[in-house]
């Protein structure tokens, strides 16, 4: 019987399973024996740390055990029963059933004859000794390649890997722009990309559309998730909040530093979906649970402590207050501050210098050079495609289906050169419709507050002693984020 392995490990120095064949049937050959069978196992480990099964070597054992053959042709020792403990079952085994020689590597072993145990178990000792290193070495790969901003493991989705063709080497990770389809319950057919997917993700978690109306819409579409499911809000919240998208490298739950891969979406985005999703008040959105739009985003004037909401005066009809979390220096009724800074927010968000100053922040940034190229690119294209129809080189239909593509991605792109420099909660909340937006947002607390946080630093002032003036700007030291300090507002 014959017994021919080959091992996962490619710089070892063994020979291959083909190889051992031959070899063991010319010695087979040469002896003139009977072949008894012959057993193979292709890519598979056998030191004690495999956790692959090896149907073939069960087969050997049960031949032995059910009392075929006389002799065990293995090439050598490792190749057949890397584990100490398991050469020693083999061994028993075959002593037992009466198959009392093994020919290892051309060398005929009697089992019987205590010199040729002890040279077997040599052997056998010395095959362990090797394995070991081999799985440290496979260890110290990953630890390796996670240090040296290597990918490894399962892809993170919405990349590729690309390998060389001939060392099968690792050359890069990129992002998965392939265009699929994905095929709606209703028929409709949709085009997509890995890369696409995420970045759509990203940008709508960014500007605070709900993780439940981003599932609704992949799985509405047909796409997908990861996992060839149906999308889940856990999975979208896990993937907006993966670091890997940024282009960080992750070992063991940490960021240990840079990829060698690119990011996907830019930081600003990143960073508004981590904040948004990790925002307390977005926990506590239960039914009756009040949530206080303006609780530590708001400081106080005096000891720049936190505001916080408090229940005021039960007895009166105060209602709730915000009011100075550690010395009480200052308070205001929740729906006068509440009611102040959204009005002055969205007054601000509406005015066309408020979107053009942004936009302009951003002027030379290399995402908005690359969008406005790619939107270039892309009319060019449109126009090729125009002059092949207008000569006829392609029918009506094609062209409209390639004009309704080019003319998606081109206003695609333009969008994302516009927005580049733009803060992402911020997207689509410019300009004359800001006022509808915000009314849009209804209860999604969490996104007015990352709206507010990001645009405004607000300290709340004492009303002063016996003061009766009306709440009202002079109660706020507030500082616009953007724009020249003149911008500061006063009135
Ligand atoms: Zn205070």
């Amino acid at each position: 019987m014959r017994y021919q392995r080959a091992s996962q490990d490619r710089k070892q120095q063994g020979k291959s399973v083909g190889d051992q064949d031959k070899l063991n049937l010319a010695e087979i050959t040469k002896r003139g024996w009977a072949d008894a069978g012959s057993f193979t196992d292709n890519d598979r480990s056998a030191s004690r740390h495999a956790t692959k099964d090896r149907p073939e070597f069960e087969l050997l054992i049960e031949q032995i055990k059910a009392g075929k053959g006389d002799v065990l042709v293995i090439w050598e020792i490792s190749r057949k029963e890397r584990d100490l403990a398991v050469y020693v079952k083999i061994r028993d085994m075959c002593t037992e059933a009466g198959l009392y020689f093994w020919l290892v590597g051309g060398v005929l072993f009697d089992l019987r004859d205590k010199n040729d145990r002890m040279m077997l178990g040599f052997q056998a000792v010395q095959a362990e000794w090797l394995a070991d290193p081999i799985r440290d070495n496979v260890l110290r790969g990953i630890v390796g390649a996670a240090e040296a901003g290597r990918p490894h493991g399962r892809l993170t989705y919405g990349y590729r890997r690309v390998y060389d063709q001939g060392t099968k080497a690792l050359l890069r990770q990129e992002p998965d722009t392939e265009i699929r389809k994905a095929t709606a319950a209703d028929g409709t057919v949709t085009e997509y990309s890995y890369a696409g997917i995420v970045r759509d993700s990203f940008a709508k978690v960014a500007r605070g559309v709900p993780l439940i109306t981003v599932e609704n819409e992949l799985n509405g579409r047909g796409i997908p998730s990861p996992r060839g499911s149906t999308w889940r809000r856990s999975m979208i919240r896990k993937q907006v909040l993966n670091p890997a998208y940024i282009g960080k490298r992750v070992f063991r739950g940490e960021v240990i530093g840079d990829g060698i891969w690119p990011a996907l979406v830019d930081e600003d985005t990143y960073w508004a979906c981590v904040r948004l999703l990790e925002d307390p008040s977005r926990t506590t959105t239960r039914a009756g649970r009040a949530v206080h739009l303006l609780s530590y985003i708001v400081r106080c004037g005096v000891c720049d402590g936190p505001i916080a909401s408090s229940h005021g005066n039960h007895r009166s009809r105060e209602g709730r207050l915000y009011s100075c979390l550690r010395k009480r220096c200052a308070a205001v009724k929740s729906e006068f501050l509440d009611e102040y800074v959204q009005r002055t927010v969205v007054a601000w968000l509406s005015l066309p210098e408020t979107g053009e100053m942004l936009s302009a922040l951003s002027g030379g940034d290399e995402q908005v050079a690359h969008a406005r190229a790619e939107a270039g690119r892309l009319r060019a294209e449109l126009e090729d495609w125009r002059r092949l129809a207008e000569t006829g080189d392609v029918t009506a239909i094609s062209f409209a289906r390639a004009e309704k593509g080019l003319t998606a991605q081109i206003a695609d792109h333009e969008e994302r050169a516009q927005e580049a420099g733009i803060p992402p909660v911020l997207r689509g909340m410019l300009g004359e419709h800001a006022a509808r937006k915000w009314a849009e947002l209804g209860d999604e607390v969490a996104v007015k507050r990352e709206i507010i946080r990001t645009v405004a630093e607000i300290r709340l002032l004492p009303a002063g002693k016996g003061s009766r003036q009306p709440f009202g700007a002079h109660r706020l030291d507030w500082k616009w984020r953007f724009g020249p300090e003149a911008e500061e507002n006063g009135a």
